[in-house]
């Protein structure tokens, strides 16, 4: 049996269905993608972290109907290094966590026991780091995980997939390079301008393949699946830091 969009996300449920799905206890976990708005090179639209993060998070829901449900999520991140490529977007990172508090606490107060915040680009990851013992205090009582999709992945798919440099994280995930694009050409090949890939001075993206990017999208649901499975079966839980005492 396929998996409808209303299966595994929020904001296409009812009122009612959420209640009643909640109350029967079906509901065990939920996921909120965080990610940018912001230039990824010539080549590459602008939306590909909040493209890239939403589909894993919907892929790995799917893995794991009806349990998990995705909370929509933040497309727009802490992007103030991109800044000098007009049409970036950015939060400043005060907003960027008041509003992911917001969020974990409206998953929290509408019953979650187990939210796990997946992000999709690398300049919201410091800031989170340097808040979550507070949001761990916070959201006492509550199983909650921050990890980027790619923490998934180690240095040996670094070195057996990515046909140019290998290095982590300069290139897994990198910027708009090898790995990027070819997700981008696997799962939404409309995003990369073909003409543009090697009309630029960073030539790695021409490396990538529609095969490569298929290959990083299925190691990467599946281990995050793995991961998230941990976190609602209880086998994997948060630690709340010591209170003053
Ligand atoms: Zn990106």
């Amino acid at each position: 049996m396929s998996t409808t969009e209303q299966e595994i996300r929020l904001g296409k449920l009812t009122r009612r269905e959420f209640r009643e799905r909640m109350a029967s206890g079906e509901l065990a976990g939920c996921l909120i993608p965080v990610a940018a708005i912001e230039q990824h090179l010539e080549h590459l639209a602008m939306e590909h972290d909040w493209r890239s993060v939403g589909l894993v998070a919907r892929a790995v829901a799917k893995r794991l109907a009806p349990r998990v449900l995705v909370a929509e999520g933040l497309m727009c991140g802490i992007s103030e290094h991109h800044m000098r490529h007009p049409g970036t977007l950015t939060l400043s990172p005060g907003t960027f966590l008041g509003v992911l508090g917001d969020m974990i606490d409206s998953m929290a107060r509408a019953g979650f026991r187990n939210i796990v915040v997946v992000n999709g680009h690398g300049g919201n990851i410091e800031p989170v780091r340097g808040t979550w013992d507070q949001f761990l205090r916070r959201f006492e009582g509550v199983n909650l995980h921050f990890l980027s999709y790619w923490e998934t992945l180690s240095q040996a798919d670094a070195d057996e997939l990515l046909q140019g440099g290998k290095r982590m994280p300069d290139d897994l995930p990198g910027h708009a390079q090898e790995f990027e694009t070819s997700v981008a050409l696997a799962k939404f090949a409309g995003n990369v301008r073909g003409g543009a890939v090697s009309d630029q001075l960073d030539r790695s993206p021409a490396l990538a393949t529609a095969e490569q990017g298929n290959e990083w999208f299925e190691r990467v649901t599946e281990r995050l699946a793995n991961f998230i499975g941990e976190v609602i079966d209880g086998q994997r839980q948060s630690e709340t830091p010591l209170f003053h005492p």
